[in-house]
C-alpha cells in the first residue's frame, strides 16, 4: 500500500479523497495555487505544498511543479481527482518514470478513451453497442454527405478530442451539413487543439446512462449499476440518479454484464464509467471516462461501496476488495449539483460565503470544501457543494431530498439551490419522465421565471 499520497486537485473532490486515504492510513499532501491558500483540502491535508499561480496552466496542470512537490515531500502516489490531469496519458507516463505511483488507468487506455474515435473503435470491437456513424474521422464535405445519407439525418458532428460538452454541433439537413462540420472543426480546434470529427446519428429523445465499473488491471473487472444524467444543460450534468427511472432489474444487469465483460477483456485498472444515449430499449455507447466522476457518490449510496478507497487499493496492486456477486443496489439516490451561478441565467457568481449551512440527518451527504467566510476563487469551476439524498425508494428519496434542499442555505453568493427546489417538486421529475433535453427546454419555457 502507499504510504503517502499527493493530491494533484483542489474544491470537494480533493477532501474526497483525502477522507479515502485517512481511512486507508495513508499520509496526504496537498498541493495548491497561490489563489487556494486558504482552501479548505489544504487545512485539512497533513502537509501542502504551493505549486505556482491561480492559472490552471501555471498551477494544477503544471505537471513539472507536481513532480517537485511529490520529490520534496517524498508523495508515493499521485490521485488526480477529476478534470485538471486526470485523463492526461502523459501525465501517468511521467510519473511512471519517475516511479511515482498513479491512482488511475494504464496510460494507454487513458490515451485510447480520451481520442472518441479511438474509443468508439475499442467499443466496437470490444462487443460494446455505439451510435451508428462514421468509422473514423471526417475531413472531406463529401465523405459527410455520404455518412449522413446512411444514417439518415440529423446528424451530430463531435469533436474527437472533445470534453464538457464541447465541439458539438447538431445538423438537421444536408445544407447544415458543410457549416456544421466547419464550425465543429473550428471549435474543436480553439478549445482542443485538434480538428478531427467524426460524425453520429443525433438521438433526438435518449436519456444519458451511465455503467460505473472497478477493474483490477489483470482481468478482473465488476460494474456498479447506472446513474442516469438526463438532466443537462449544454451538455452538462445538473442533477444525476441512480438506479434509472427507465430501467429494470433485468436490462441493468444485461448491460452491466456486456460492459463488466468488456473491462475484463481489455485488462482495465481503477474506477471508469460507460457513458451511453438509451432510446427505444437501445443502448448506445458515447464515450468512457478513465477517472473517478463527479457523480461517483451516487453509485456510493447505492451500492455501499467507497469507489475511491477502491481504486487506491487497486493502483497499489491489491485486489478488488468486492466482487460482482457483493454489488447489491439498494434504495435510491440522487445528486445536486450545487453552483456559484444565479439560478436562471447561469452567470457565475464567485465571492465570499457569508453564511454556510449545509444539511443534515438520515441519508443526507453533502460533499464541499466551502466553508463560512470562505472566499470562492473564480479561476476555477463553480461547484459549491454536491448534495447526495438516499431513500429506500425514489418517492422517500425525493420527499428527504426536497427538505434537505430546504434547509440548506449559503448566503453572499448566488446559488443554483432555487432550481433544485424547483426541480424536486416538477411532476414529470417526480414521475421519472424525462430526456436530454428536458431541463433546456424547460429553462427556455421559462421553468425559472426568466428565460436563461
Ligand atoms: P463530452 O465528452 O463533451 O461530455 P459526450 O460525448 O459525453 O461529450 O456527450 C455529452 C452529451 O451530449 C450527451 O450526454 C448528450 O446529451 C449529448 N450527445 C452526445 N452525442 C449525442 C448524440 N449522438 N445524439 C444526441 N445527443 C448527443
Amino acid at each position: 500500500m502507499f504510504d503517502k499520497v499527493l493530491i494533484a486537485n483542489r474544491g470537494e473532490i480533493a477532501l474526497r479523497i483525502l477522507r479515502a486515504c485517512k481511512e486507508l492510513g495513508i499520509a496526504t499532501v496537498a498541493v495548491h495555487s497561490t489563489a487556494d491558500a486558504d482552501a479548505m483540502h489544504v487545512k485539512l491535508a497533513d502537509e501542502s505544498v504551493c505549486i505556482g499561480p491561480p492559472s490552471p496552466r501555471d498551477s494544477y496542470l503544471n505537471i513539472p511543479s507536481l513532480i517537485a512537490a511529490c520529490e520534496i515531500t517524498g508523495a508515493d502516489a499521485v490521485h488526480p481527482g477529476y478534470g485538471f490531469l486526470s485523463e492526461n496519458a502523459r501525465f501517468a507516463e511521467v510519473l511512471e518514470q519517475h516511479k511515482i505511483g498513479f491512482i488511475g488507468p494504464k496510460s494507454q487506455h487513458i490515451r485510447t478513451m480520451g481520442d472518441k474515435i479511438e474509443a468508439k473503435k475499442t467499443a466496437v470491437r470490444l462487443g460494446i453497442p455505439v451510435v451508428p456513424g462514421s468509422d473514423g474521422g471526417i475531413t472531406e464535405d463529401a465523405e459527410a454527405k455520404r455518412v449522413a445519407a446512411e444514417i439518415g439525418f440529423p446528424v451530430i458532428i463531435k469533436a474527437a478530442a472533445g470534453g464538457g460538452g464541447r465541439g458539438m454541433k447538431v445538423a438537421r439537413t444536408e445544407d447544415d451539413l458543410s457549416y456544421a462540420l466547419a464550425a465543429a472543426r473550428t471549435e474543436a480546434k480553439a478549445a482542443f487543439g485538434d480538428d478531427a470529427v467524426y460524425i453520429e446519428k443525433y438521438l433526438e429523445k435518449p436519456r444519458h446512462i451511465e455503467i460505473q465499473v472497478l477493474g483490477d488491471g489483470k482481468g478482473g473487472a465488476i460494474h456498479l449499476a447506472e446513474r442516469d444524467c438526463s438532466l443537462q444543460r449544454r451538455h452538462q450534468k445538473v442533477w444525476e440518479e441512480g438506479p434509472s427511472p427507465a430501467l429494470n432489474a433485468e436490462q441493468r444487469e444485461k448491460i452491466g454484464g456486456v460492459v463488466a465483460r468488456a473491462m475484463s477483456e481489455l485488462g482495465y485498472l481503477g474506477a471508469g464509467t460507460i457513458e451511453f444515449l438509451y432510446e427505444n430499449g437501445e443502448f448506445y455507447f458515447i464515450e468512457m471516462n478513465t477517472r473517478i466522476q463527479v457523480e461517483h457518490p451516487v453509485t456510493e449510496m447505492i451500492t455501499g461501496i467507497d469507489l475511491v478507497n477502491e481504486q487506491i487499493k487497486v493502483a497499489a496492486g491489491s485486489p478488488l476488495s468486492v466482487s460482482q456477486s457483493d454489488i447489491k443496489v439498494s434504495g435510491h439516490a440522487i445528486e445536486c449539483r450545487v453552483n456559484a451561478e444565479h439560478p436562471a441565467t447561469f452567470r457565475p457568481s464567485p465571492g465570499m460565503v457569508t453564511y454556510f449551512h449545509p444539511p443534515g440527518g438520515l441519508g443526507v451527504r453533502v460533499d464541499s470544501a466551502v466553508y463560512q467566510g470562505y472566499r470562492i476563487p473564480p479561476h476555477y469551476d463553480s461547484l459549491v457543494a454536491k448534495l447526495i439524498v438516499h431513500g429506500r425508494t425514489r418517492n422517500e428519496c425525493l420527499m428527504r431530498l426536497r427538505r434537505a434542499l430546504d434547509e440548506f442555505v449559503v448566503d453572499g453568493i448566488e446559488t443554483t439551490l432555487p432550481l433544485f427546489r424547483t426541480l424536486v417538486r416538477n411532476q414529470d421529475i417526480q414521475n421519472g419522465l424525462y430526456d436530454i433535453h428536458w431541463l433546456e427546454k424547460f429553462l427556455r419555457d421559462g421553468g425559472m421565471g426568466e428565460p436563461a
